[in-house]
């Protein structure tokens, strides 16, 4: 399994993008800064693109990718929850701020849309999709990817303190979670359902508790203002836990 971190922060400029992942070349997770980093041929091999919450840094380019597909004339597989659905219908492809591209063209729209239920596995082109609640201030599924060969890397999307009640189901080779802001804002990060170090290191010591392992550690979402200070929060924890903890950005590939 190779993974692409396309965008790998919580705001965008020249050079940094928001949170978009790529596995395989063919599934897109969360669409931040994805018609940003992809060539139109490679949007056009995506097989899914799988939302994991419906704020603005996740789905931003769902639109931009349907506009796309309309004139290479093909369709975008995107999935996700209701309520990742009712917003994109409600704010983003109403009919006023764009087409509505999930009804549209009426016989052969766009974006087709499937709906995941929390807990259940789907199947996409051989990979086995599981979404798990994670705790944010909206409905929030974090996605554990399974590829053909057995590898399996498990990505929490936006996510808060609370990540213990997802660890007895997934058991992944690869972690990538989120930590959006240093220690000092631990309060914030209560409150807006986001991680700091000192947050992630609880959730972690669950995991361990739980699991009996700890896998490695991918980290997405910083804000670029802060980045050095988590950096240094994150160094100490990684040797304490005795596992690897890496800041990720735009560009850096994984093997699993
Ligand atoms: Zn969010
Ligand atoms: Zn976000």
């Amino acid at each position: 399994m190779n993974i692409k971190f396309l965008g790998a922060h919580n705001c965008e400029s020249s050079t940094i993008r928001l949170v978009t992942l790529l596995i395989d070349d063919v599934l897109a997770l969360d669409a931040g800064g994805l018609t940003s980093s992809l060539s139109i041929e490679a949007q056009l091999q995506l097989k899914a693109v799988l939302l994991t919450h419906q704020h603005y840094d996740h789905i931003r380019d769902v639109p931009a990718m349907a506009m796309n597909a309309l004139f290479y004339e093909t369709d975008i597989q995107v999935y996700s929850t209701q309520a990742v659905y009712e917003a994109l219908a409600a704010h983003w492809l109403n009919g006023t701020t764009y087409a509505n591209f999930l009804e549209k063209p009426q016989n052969n729209p766009r974006i087709k849309f499937t709906l995941i239920k929390p807990n259940e596995a789907v199947q996409i082109e051989g990979y086995s999709i599981l979404a798990v609640p994670v705790s944010h201030s909206v409905p929030t599924v974090g996605y554990q990817v399974t590829s053909p060969d057995g590898k399996i890397v498990f990505y929490t999307g936006d996510t808060g303190p609370g990540l213990a009640d997802c660890w007895q189901y997934v058991s992944p080779q690869l972690l990538i979670t989120e930590v959006t802001a240093p220690n000092r804002y631990e309060e914030f990060g209560r409150r807006s359902r986001h991680l700091t170090p000192s947050l992630l290191k609880e959730e972690l010591n669950a995991f361990q508790k739980s699991k009996g392992y700890l896998p490695p550690v991918i980290l997405v979402h910083m804000n670029p203002r802060e980045e050095e200070e988590i950096a240094a929060e994150i160094a100490p924890l990684a040797e304490e836990l005795n596992t690897s903890i890496t800041l990720a950005y735009e560009g850096m590939l994984v093997q699993l």
